[in-house]
Parts: C-alpha cells; structure tokens; sequence
C-alpha cells in the first residue's frame, strides 16, 4: 500500500481542463492548473511513496489534507479532533425578551413571555461565572436572540459586563453576535454593544420595500423597510474592521420573482464594496419537519438549494464577500448549535432549550436555570439533541462532507425522523466549492 493516499474527506472536481480539490477537514480549496492536472490526478487515484519536500506540489496536497498517511486512521482522528473542538466552547442563547416589536406574517413565536427578571439575570451571570471558573474553556459566544433583543437593551449591557468579566478573569476568549429585526438598532446602541464584543449582527430583510413591509410590519401594522434600510447604512460608518453583518432574506415562491433585481440595483450599490456585509438566503419553510419536499411553499427541494446557490454565485459577481459560503465548507460549519454538548437556550423566565425554533415542542424544553446558577437538566432530552448519527447511518459513515456536517445540521429533524437531512449546501456542493476557490497550488 502506498504510504499517502487521498484523504477519505477530499472531494475531486474535474473543471474543464483543471481540477478542483476541496477537503472538508480542513476546509481547503486550491485549484490545479492544467499543466499538473496529470499527476495530481495520478496520485489522488494510486497515492505516493515518497513526499519530495522539494516537490512543492506534492507536499502542497500533503499540507492542505488532500493526501493523509495511510498508517492513519482517518475517521478516528477527525471525529476526536472535532469533539475536542467542540467540547472547548461555552455557547449561550440568550432570550432577553420574548416580546418583539414586529408581528412578522410567517413568525412562529407566541410572546408569551416579556422582559427578563433580575432573578434570571442573576443565576445567568452566576452560571457564567462557574462555568469559566471551573472548566477549561477557550471561549465563550454569547447570542443575543428573542422576541427582539433590543427591547432589553440595558439587561444585556448588564450581562454582557458580567460574561466579559468572568471570562477575562479566567482567560476566556468572549465572542457575542445578535440576531435583531434592526428596527431599534441604531449607531448608538450599536457604539454600546460593539464595546461588548457585539460584532456579528443577523439582520432580515425579505426583499424590496413593499414585499419586506408585506410580512414585517411593527405591532401597529407600518412598514419597517426604511427605518431597517437607514440603520444599515449607519452601520458602514462603524469604524471596526471585526464588526460583520450578515443580511437575511427569506423568500418564497411569491417572492422569488423580485429578489435578484433589488439585490442588484438597491442592496449591491450599498454595500457590496464593504467586505464585512454579507447576505444569506433561507426560505420561508416549517422547521424540523422530516419531509424534505415542503409542499406548502416549495414542490422541490433541489429547487430550492440551486436557486439559494444561484443567489449565492450572483451575489459573489456583483462582488459580495464569499465569506458566509466559504464558512460553511469549513468544518463544523454546518452543525447547528443546539447539537453541541455546551450549549443551550436561555428564555427570559429561565427555561432553558436547545433549539430557537420548536419551542412548543417538549423535547425541546430540556430544563430550568436556577437563581444560585445551577441548572435541572433533562439528561435524557440532552442527549436526544447532542446524538451523532455517524454509526448509525449508512450514508454518513461514508460521508466525505461529514466534517462539516457531523449528521447535526438539524438536530431537530433528526429527532423527529430518526435520521439526519444533509444540509442544503450538500445538494449543490459542486457549485458552492467552485465559487469559493481562493487558491492555487
Ligand atoms: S435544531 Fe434545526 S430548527 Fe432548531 S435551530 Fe437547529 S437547525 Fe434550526
Ligand atoms: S447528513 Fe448528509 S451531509 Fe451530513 S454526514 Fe450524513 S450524509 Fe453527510
């Protein structure tokens, strides 16, 4: 047998007269210019003996994780390194206030639930506080979700001084993102929480003026476009290369017609040309249900991630950041956090959950914080969540995209099927490494 050999996690696409070389591993991507493409493709199919460090090609396939040392065991390595990886970080949602400003037309919250109480707040802060006291994390994120948000702002600012003081206090890298309508969140409030480490913002928009004021609209009923539209313009003049934001927009099959245009002519002209924009599409779908083909809005699901992939390469021309795509051939990059072992949902009166989607879903409501900042957890639920399908599931075990994916796209899904549904992305995986290529070897 030869001493390297392709990487089981190594995909190969033969474009035109180069190939593509993509490793969900490593989350590599380098294009082969056609006067190797001969040799690579020989030993990607017979594998090497010997690696001629002077060879810089060779040893290029060896550095990305193309070419693996066959002695290896391969499956073993990459599924404990990823554990590890996960294992190392604290993840919180935070639910401030379960009440929004916006009664959006596909929503599927019940607002039952208002402002966090100081009591919450507290047990929180405590929890925190043991956790990066007796546990080796390496980082914490802390996402800001809702209801809306920023109708707690004083309580996160509160928190967020808690989290970050824990974590310095025990060498705790703190990372924080907020999921937010955008409505309240002007370059004030942003100056604030960017202080706190705030520097991811999800921001939706569902398309032009009329379509967007159609399905979210304040409680009163008004249109929230120009107001959304202002503040993220505001946003460009934030003086900090780290913040990101990411533009959501959801689409169905009535709005589908109108999304490439306006991306064109009013979302590219303001802000194509700043690299920290970025935009992502989703459709408007029932979360969590097993059949993939979602009559209701869409009769085709392949129709659905080439036409989510066709947004993606048009955006990239009009020169948007490949960045969200790239992230999600990284590994883990498509493993939703309420599949991870430490991480859970906070609602503002103290349950705790692992999902921000099925919350009238039991499985789903795993426990409570306590105000000393212990938590009653249901281990049992716990682990229906943090299951890996990998053993279980033929076409996982073989999976190359695994790495990426862990079977936890949605855990959700999985649980209600009793299998996992790969990720959009993993339909169209051709054309997403393709826009993506950065390199050359
Ligand atoms: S489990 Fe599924 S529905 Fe819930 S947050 Fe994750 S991806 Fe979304
Ligand atoms: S769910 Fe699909 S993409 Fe994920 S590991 Fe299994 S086969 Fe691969």
């Amino acid at each position: 047998m030869s001493k390297w050999k392709k990487s089981i996690y190594t995909f190969v696409i033969e474009k035109g007269e180069e190939i593509i070389l993509y490793n969900s591993f490593m989350g590599a991507i380098a294009r082969i210019p056609k006067e190797h493409t001969n040799r690579v493709r020989n030993i990607l199919n017979n594998g090497i003996d010997e690696i001629q460090l002077d060879e810089l090609l060779v040893a290029e396939l060896c550095v990305q994780g193309f070419l693996i040392d066959s002695e290896i065991n391969e499956q073993y390595l990459v599924r404990s390194t990823l554990e590890k990886e996960q294992d190392s970080t604290l993840g919180l949602t935070i639910m401030p206030h379960e009440d929004c400003n916006f009664r959006c037309s596909y929503c599927y919250e019940s607002f039952e639930n208002g402002l966090i109480t100081p009591k919450i707040m507290r047990g929180i802060k405590l929890f925190v506080k043991k956790k990066a006291e007796r546990e080796n994390f390496l980082r914490m994120t802390c996402s800001w979700f809702g209801g809306e948000p920023l109708l707690a702002f004083d309580e996160i600012l509160d928190m967020s001084d808690a989290f970050i003081e824990s974590c310095n206090e025990n060498d705790i890298k703190y990372l924080s993102s907020m999921t937010t309508n955008g409505y309240l969140l002007t370059p004030e409030r942003v100056e604030k929480l960017i202080e706190r480490n705030v520097l991811y913002f999800q921001i939706t928009l569902d398309g032009p003026e009329e379509i967007h004021n159609r399905s979210r609209k304040l409680v009163g009923g008004q249109g929230t476009y120009s107001t959304i539209m202002k503040n993220l313009i505001a946003l460009k003049d934030i003086n900090n290369k780290d913040l990101t934001v990411k533009i959501r927009v959801n689409f169905s099959p009535t709005t589908i017609e109108t999304i490439e245009n306006w991306i064109r002519d009013e979302i590219a002209p303001e802000f194509s040309a700043d690299k920290r924009f970025m935009i992502t599409f989703q459709p408007i779908r029932n979360w969590g249900r097993c059949n993939k083909n979602i009559n209701e809005y869409f009769h085709d699901q392949i129709f659905i991630g080439d036409y989510i992939s066709y947004l993606n390469n048009a955006c990239i021309n009009l020169g948007f950041s490949k960045q969200d795509v790239r992230q999600s051939l990284d590994p883990h990059g498509n493993v939703c956090y309420a599949s991870k072992s430490n991480s859970i949902v906070i609602g503002s009166d103290g349950s705790i959950y692992k999902c921000t989607v099925a919350f009238d879903n039991s499985i789903n409501s795993i426990g409570v914080i306590n105000v000393d900042g212990t938590l009653n957890l249901n281990k049992v639920k716990m682990g229906m969540w943090t299951k890996d399908y990998v053993d279980s599931t033929e076409k996982c075990g073989k999976c190359a995209f695994y790495p990426s994916c862990q079977t936890k796209k949605c855990p959700l899904i999985s649980i209600n099927c009793g299998n996992p549904t790969c990720p959009d992305i993993f339909e169209n995986i051709e054309s997403y490494i393709t826009a993506t290529i950065s390199a050359e070897i």
